[in-house]
């Protein structure tokens, strides 16, 4: 649930009428409802209070703006982070470098070194290659790195192939059948203290039965581990859990995620971690564009926006499904094709879809766009970077600015030698 709703007649976030925003702000921009964002945050956490020992690690890729994650933070979250600059974002937003959790294949000798030196409370390893480059780096520098090892447990998450994670075939994690072998080299070496198990299976996950074989097996190796006398504390059990991209959808919620687990981990006798990103954003945010104009198509009219796949770059990625409804709806309703102004034909929204009829000028939202939004946006065809703004009740503030393109082009340089 969110509180996006149609008051007499007109879109509003929260008390406040997203016509107003896109009035004083311009379009497109993303637009963050604060009570949904605290609403998610709690009910996830509310899923799992079955469990004796839990820490929440809000993944950061899902949605990075300081402001998200300051409000996190209040709640308790953590993050899990794929960057460098996102535990930059995760320290500045006020998150103790405890709560912060490292995943991501290619963590770099200088990103481990400025994690460490942020007391990072977790990284979490990808291979025995990097396990053996964060011990010596560790160890040189006197300091312990505290870790846990990511395993591929080669379960299908029946998601998009772009963001499943958890086939034998992906990159992620260290084989099933070696993790065993592999803990017990890295736990052996000086400057690493290796404490549990991660896995994270894939995103947009609508079917719990992958996660709970996936969580199973991870339980089963923990009592392999523990059976040769090494020590696991923590389990990891990742985020991936999906929400409604279209208002019929109808998918497990936190609360059934949450009862699964409690099953899954009885007995454990371990903290269990999570990192979910997109249950906690995803509803939380829309993106306001204006119909520049309407033309003509072969089968259906084309319906030209001034987001594009710059701003909202899924439905080009993974043919994602947004709804897309008009901010101020007359009741008439149209079949249209949805496109932005990019120059290439991958920038389409949506195909002969039944939508609110709308005209040049008028303005419309795609929603579901709080988790892989704004954070996925970028400047081709020299367009702006989108702006974003959180309402909180009958207030709202600008919490990204629109960078303009002029900005863009003035950190360009020709050379001397060019002229
Ligand atoms: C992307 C990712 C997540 C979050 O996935 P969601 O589907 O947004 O919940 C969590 N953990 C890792 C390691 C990830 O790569």
């Amino acid at each position: 649930m969110d509180y996006f709703e149609l008051r007499n007649g007109e879109l509003h976030a929260e008390d406040v009428p997203l016509a107003a925003i896109a009035a004083a702000v311009g379009t497109p921009v993303y637009v963050y409802s604060r009570a949904t964002l605290t609403r998610h945050a709690r009910v996830f956490r509310e899923a799992l209070a079955a469990l004796p020992s839990v820490h929440i690690a809000f993944a950061v890729k899902s949605n990075p703006n300081l402001a998200v994650l300051r409000l996190l933070a209040k709640e308790g979250y953590g993050a899990d982070v794929v960057s460098a600059g996102e535990m930059h974002r995760a320290l500045a937003a006020g998150m103790p470098g405890a709560d912060i959790v490292f995943s991501g294949v290619g963590k770099t000798p200088r990103e481990m070194a400025e994690a460490l030196d942020a007391g990072l409370g977790q990284f979490n390893l990808e291979s025995e290659e990097e396990g053996v480059e964060l011990a010596a780096l560790a160890a040189a520098r006197g300091q312990t790195a505290v870790a846990t090892l990511r395993v591929n447990p080669d379960v299908d998450a029946r998601t998009h192939a772009k963001i499943s994670t958890g086939k034998a075939e992906n990159k992620f994690g260290v084989a099933y059948d070696r993790a065993a072998e592999i803990y017990a080299r890295l736990a052996a070496l000086p400057g690493l203290a290796m404490r549990g198990l991660a896995v994270h299976i894939g995103s947009q996950i609508t079917d719990l039965e992958p996660s709970r074989q996936a969580f199973t097996r991870m339980g089963a190796l923990m009592r392999v581990l523990r059976g040769q006398g090494l020590t696991v504390t923590h389990m990891d059990l990742g985020g991936g859990l999906g929400v409604p991209y279209k208002a019929s959808d109808v998918l497990p919620g936190p609360e059934d995620y949450g009862a699964m687990v409690a099953e899954v981990t009885q007995g454990w006798n371990a903290t269990v971690m999570f990192e979910p990103g997109r249950v906690i954003t995803g509803n939380s945010g829309v993106l306001i564009t204006q119909v520049i104009r309407v033309k003509p198509g072969a089968i259906n009219p084309f319906v030209v926006v001034d987001a594009a796949m710059n701003d909202l770059a899924r439905p080009a990625l993974y043919d994602a499904w947004h709804d897309f409804v008009a901010v101020r709806p007359s009741g008439e309703r149209m079949i249209a094709n949805i496109v932005g102004p990019i120059c290439e034909s991958s920038d389409t929204f949506a195909m002969g879809r039944e939508i609110d009829a709308v005209k040049a000028g008028d303005l419309a939202v795609f929603r579901t766009a709080g988790a892989y939004g704004a954070t996925m946006a970028n400047t081709y065809n020299s367009r702006a970077l989108v702006p974003e703004v959180m309402v909180d009740g009958d207030r709202w503030a600008v919490v990204a600015n629109r960078i303009e393109p002029a900005t863009i082009l003035a950190a360009e340089h020709v050379p001397e030698w060019l002229d």
